[in-house]
């Protein structure tokens, strides 16, 4: 990857408690602390092939709970998953001019089978409209075979020139829903659905709080409509897109002949949408919640929301661990993720200062005079508070405190986007708030594509989304456009990821 990370001193890690020498300040860099959390706390690692990450257990255990929780809300919403081929003929991708010339930079091309050249060039998806669309045409035709709402999990390839793990990799993986609609109305109603699900499930599994809206004409996806996105704020005060739904209109139901005989036995195109989120949901978590003691993960998303350490005291395996093991068993029941950090290769505060960079949630530690007083000691992550609670009722208490920590991850990274979005009316004012401190900026843009690229070539900044406006419009003239001064709608912008 263009930013290659080598130990810092290259010399042995060392650790003493609540202190880890090898991540970067986020103040000195916060490029280099994320690369430093990525690769310290054994999320990703570089890969022989350029641009392309190994996510590691603890990072794949992650985007399993990511899975999860978003998969229930499809199905819950009548999606089912299916799987589609990674590769597309060339001739499939063409079909859609649009979407040709938005992705075709980004293609990666299988031109040889074996030894033998191959008569089709075939695509590696970079996403699966063009498949997808092609297989709807021959299953869909009739209104009866309407809707169909299909998700695929799986991973694309868009050829990129400068990457960072999860947030722009070669190869990624994602979700990526795909359906068909009688009407205009339900496809609109489909695309809107998904999109606050994504804004629920961001701001309720991720603690990441988005700002929902339209996507201006330049940002919208190649071929679509109309595209709406959640966008985050991370700690550095750039913005990073959390996901995307997108109201595909009938064009690659057009492209594709996906066409149904409907009520009044007339031939029709459908309306179809797609929309998808991917791994670069790690990347946004890590960059919303993470401090300068490494990651801090939401307890909904860690894969370890509790990690028992053992204080290594006397003869601890005959007395302190077997208590360890009554309460780690206690803890899985209530439905914990509970990890018991029992080797002995490490000393406790070696595990405290690890666990605490790897950003589990609750430490719990418990020694021979814990077990005396019938207590143990619980460290947030969050907060680094110290609470002893009693043996007594404390799987209750844990779980108590996982919610308590859910929600002030949330409050916490609401209040830091809050004090770092302004909202300005004049393009001095703009200019300045880019120079200064970053964020979000809410100004009035009047909708020409041309003040947006002057905007973005002057100050860097990027047209992030349009709030959503009462009733079915995008835009609602209440204000001068900052740069040219014509009628203009509220938009948010920021430097984006
Ligand atoms: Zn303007």
């Amino acid at each position: 990857m263009a930013e290659q990370v080598a130990g810092k001193g290259g010399g042995k890690e060392t650790a003493k408690e609540g202190q880890l020498t090898e991540i970067t300040p986020q103040s000195e860099d916060f490029s280099r602390w994320y690369l430093d959390v990525v690769r310290r706390a054994e999320l990703a690692d570089y890969t022989p092939v350029k641009g392309c990450m190994a996510i590691r257990p603890y990072g794949y255990a992650i985007w399993e709970l990511i899975q999860q929780a978003l998969d229930r809300r499809f199905k819950a919403t009548g999606h089912v998953n299916a799987y589609f081929p990674l590769f597309i003929p060339e001739k499939l991708l063409m079909r859609e001019a649009e979407h040709v010339e938005g992705f075709s930079p980004q293609v990666a091309w299988v031109t040889k089978g074996g030894d033998e050249e191959l008569e089709e060039r075939l695509a590696i998806r970079p996403t699966s409209e063009a498949i997808i669309g092609t297989l709807y045409s021959k299953w869909i035709k009739s209104w009866r075979d309407l809707p169909v709402l299909i998700n695929q999990w799986a991973n694309v390839v868009r050829w990129e020139k400068v990457t960072r793990p999860f947030l722009r990799t070669t190869e990624f993986l994602w979700q990526e829903g795909h359906t068909a609609h009688e009407t205009e109305g339900e496809a609109q109603e489909e695309t809107m659905r998904i999109l606050a699900i994504y804004k629920d499930f961001a701001e309720t599994e991720l603690a990441m709080p988005v700002v929902d809206g339209q996507k201006s004409e330049s940002e919208k996806f190649a071929g679509a409509s109309r595209t709406y996105s959640i966008e985050a704020l991370m700690g550095d005060g750039r913005a990073l897109q959390a996901g995307t739904s997108h109201n595909l209109g009938q064009n690659f139901a057009k492209a594709f002949e996906i066409q149904f005989q409907g009520r009044d036995k007339a031939l029709q195109f459908a309306w179809t949408t797609s929309w998808g989120v991917s791994t670069r949901l790690i990347g946004g978590v890590i960059m919303t919640h993470g401090d300068d003691r490494g990651l801090i993960l939401p307890p909904r998303v860690a894969p370890f929301q509790v990690v028992i350490v053992p204080i290594s005291r006397g003869n601890w395996q005959e007395t302190v661990l077997p208590r360890a093991r009554e309460i780690q068993d206690d803890l899985v029941r209530a439905g914990v993720r509970v990890k018991l950090d029992d080797s002995e290769a490490n000393t406790p505060g070696w595990k405290f200062a690890e666990w605490e960079m790897r950003g589990a949630p609750l430490r719990l530690e418990i020694g021979p005079k814990d077990i005396e007083k019938s207590q143990v000691l619980l460290a947030r992550r969050d907060t680094r508070e110290k609470l002893p609670t009693a043996m007594e009722g404390l799987a209750d208490a844990v779980v108590r405190l996982l919610a308590e920590i859910q929600q002030s991850l949330y409050d916490r990274a609401l209040k830091f986007r809050e004090e770092h979005t302004q909202r300005v009316s004049t393009y001095d004012e703009f200019k300045q708030v880019m120079e200064g401190r970053p964020g979000f900026v809410i100004a009035h843009w009047c909708g020409s594509a041309d003040c947006e690229a002057q905007i973005k070539s002057e100050t860097q900044a990027t047209l992030r989304n349009i709030p959503f406006n009462k009733g079915d419009v995008t835009l609602v003239f209440t204000g001068p456009c900052v740069k040219c001064g014509k009628e203009g709608s509220e938009a948010w912008f920021a430097k984006a990821y």
